[in-house]
Parts: structure tokens; sequence; C-alpha cells
């Protein structure tokens, strides 16, 4: 393994700032390690997306998504955290201390990496998508779905998601649409039966999505769908739910950690097998992708780093750098 230079080493780079890196750097600037955090290019991951956040422990109230990233980011910076824009284009996990490349450009480097890149849920792609994001279309059902009270609502996806999504949505809404592209579901046969069970899901088969529409005021109103034999059709509906797979942020590692076949990173917990080298929140976690357990498992790889610098002699202290082992 060859060693680079060490000076200007950081003890802990954390690459991503979304609830899991932002926590894991709450806990590691208590813990006096000075983290860095790479904010990537979604600054405050999916959170940042999400309007209102109903289901984060301690907001009876709700909290905006945007408001408590930034809560979060305060408490970190608080304790020493230290923020940099960009992305990460490469990681080199093969020499120490570990490179991180920067914006294809710059390079920084760091004693142990916690890596919280998180996942992007996947979108259609479609004209305007960005601008009715939060306005009507939402990737994330147990985020949004209370909004939606007595509406009508539309699920595109055939998995899991999407089942899991439009049986979620059916305590609120009063009518859900599942659109699919196939005529069979990917989900489950459980999944499927218990969405063929709900009386209020009526699935849409063979039926693309061609367009959002759109209100004067740019609000999503409904999808224009195209069917197998090219005939078009109007979904008139008050909310769409993208549940469409995810794709992790992990591009940058190109091979370096054990993944599954969608890209998913596959630790022990927050363990990988790089001494150093540490995961948290969804880019490990394909099931369960809640801002709490993205919470808890920054605060465990956070924990862990700790653990590995102070046994590795490789903390700061007020005297001077840490050295190396
Ligand atoms: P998934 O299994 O990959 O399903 C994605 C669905 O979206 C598929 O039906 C796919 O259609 C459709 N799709 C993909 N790209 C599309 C596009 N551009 N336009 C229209 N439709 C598109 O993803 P997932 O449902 O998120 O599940 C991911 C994994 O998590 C799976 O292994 C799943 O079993 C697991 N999971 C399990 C549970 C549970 O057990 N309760 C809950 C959630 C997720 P096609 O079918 O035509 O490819």
């Amino acid at each position: 393994m060859a060693d680079l230079d060490t000076t200007d080493v950081e003890q802990v780079i954390i690459l991503g700032s979304g609830v899991a890196g932002l926590t894991a750097a709450v806990y590691t600037a208590r813990g006096n390690l000075r983290p860095l955090v790479i904010e990537g290019g979604e600054p405050g991951g999916q959170l940042s997306l999400t309007s209102t956040v109903e289901n984060f422990p301690g907001f009876p109230d709700g909290i905006g998504g945007l408001d408590l990233i930034q809560a979060i980011r305060r408490q970190a910076e608080r304790f020493g955290a230290r923020y940099r824009g960009g992305e990460v284009t490469r990681v080199d996990l093969g020499v120490r201390p570990f490179l991180v490349e920067l914006d294809g450009s710059e390079e920084l480097r760091a004693h142990s990496l916690i890596i919280a890149t998180g996942a992007r849920a996947r979108l259609l792609g479609l004209e305007g998508e960005d601008e009715i994001l939060g306005r009507g279309l939402s990737t994330c059902a147990t985020c949004d779905g209370a909004f939606f009270k007595g509406r009508t609502v539309a699920v595109v996806g055939g998995g899991d998601s999407a089942m899991e999504d439009a049986i979620y949505l059916t305590r609120f809404a009063r009518q859900v649409h599942v659109v699919h592209r196939r005529d069979r579901l990917r989900a489950s046969k459980i999944m499927q039966d218990r969405a063929f069970q709900k009386e209020s899901i009526a699935f849409h088969w063979n039926r693309v999505v061609e367009s959002y529409l759109r209100t004067p005021d740019g609000r999503l109103r409904g999808l224009a769908l195209k069917g197998p034999d090219g005939t078009r059709e109007e979904l008139e509906v008050d909310g769409v739910f993208l549940a469409i797979g995810h794709i992790p942020n992990t591009d940058m590692l190109r091979g370096q950690l054990p993944a599954d076949a969608d890209g998913y990173l596959t630790p022990r917990g927050v363990l990988t097998d790089i001494p150093g080298v540490f995961v948290a929140g969804d880019v490990a976690d394909r099931r369960y992708q809640q801002a709490a357990t993205a919470a808890g498992t920054g605060c465990a790889a956070a924990m862990e780093a700790e653990d590995y610098l102070e046994a590795a002699g490789l903390v700061e202290t007020a005297a001077g750098a840490a050295s190396a082992r």
C-alpha cells in the first residue's frame, strides 16, 4: 500500500451532508475530531427535498425537511464541524491516508472516512420534473402521504416499493391509482396480494407516463399516459408518487467496497473490511431509507471512527498534528 504525504491530513472526512452525514458530523465534532463534511451534489440529501417531516422523533408538530437539515448542520458546526461544497469525484481506499478527490481536481487526505453519500430516488426524466417535486410530485410516500387526506393520488411503478407506497397511501387518499408500464407487477406475491385486496387501489396496466399535467400556476394536476396501442389518456390526480427505484451514490468508489447488484454497499453494520472506512445512511440501506435510521447509522459510524482513530493513535491533540501509525 502506497504512503502519501501526511501534511494537512484530516482526521475524518464525511462524504455526504444528508441526515446520516450530518449526524456523524455532530458526533465526531463533539469528539473533537473537527470533521470535514463534503456536501455533495445534493446538499442536505433527500430530506432537503421533503416539505414537512412528521415522523422524525422530537417534532410533534412536524418540521420542514430543510429546517431539520439546517438545524443538524448548525448543531455540528457549533462543535467544530467544517463544510465544503462540491462533489466527491473519486476516492482511493488503497492508499493511506485515504484520498478524496473533489470536483475532479482538488485532492484531500484523511485518516478515516465516513461514506454517507446516500441514494437518490430515480425520476422519470420528464420535462419540468424538478419544478414540481414537492408541488404535487413526491418520491416519498411515508414523508408526504398524509398531505393527501381525502384526495386522489397516483403511484408510478410496479415493484415492492410501489405496492408498499400504494397500500400506505390508502390510509389517507380516497383513491390510489397504480400506473405500471407492463401488464404484471415486479413486486413479491405477498405485496401484490395485499395491494389487490385494497378496494381503493386501481391498476392501470401497460401505461407509460408521457408527461406531467400542470395547473396554470405550475402545480401538478395529473399524468398524460400512453397505452400499448398508442392510445393516450389523461389521469387527473392531486399527487403523484414515483416508486421506480433508487440509485445509490457510489460511482466515486468504483468497486472498492462490496455492493449488491444494484450498487448498495453491503457493510457489516457500519463497518467495512477496510479499517478506518465506515458507512452510514441510505447508501447501504435499501430497506428502511428513513431519516431516523440514517441518523442512527450516522451516529454509529461516528462512534466507530472515533474508536478507530483513538486506537490507531491518530487523534490530533492540542499539542500538534496526529502522527501516522
Ligand atoms: P424495483 O424492484 O427495482 O422496482 C422498480 C419498479 O419501477 C419496477 O416495477 C419497474 O418496472 C419500474 N420502473 C423502473 N424504471 C421505470 C421507468 N423509467 N418508468 C416506469 N417504471 C419504471 O424497486 P423497488 O420497488 O424500489 O424495490 C427495490 C428493492 O427493495 C427490491 O428488492 C424490493 O423487493 C425491496 N423492497 C422490499 C419491500 C418489502 O419487502 N416490503 C419494500 C420495498 C422494497 P418493471 O417492472 O417493468 O421493470
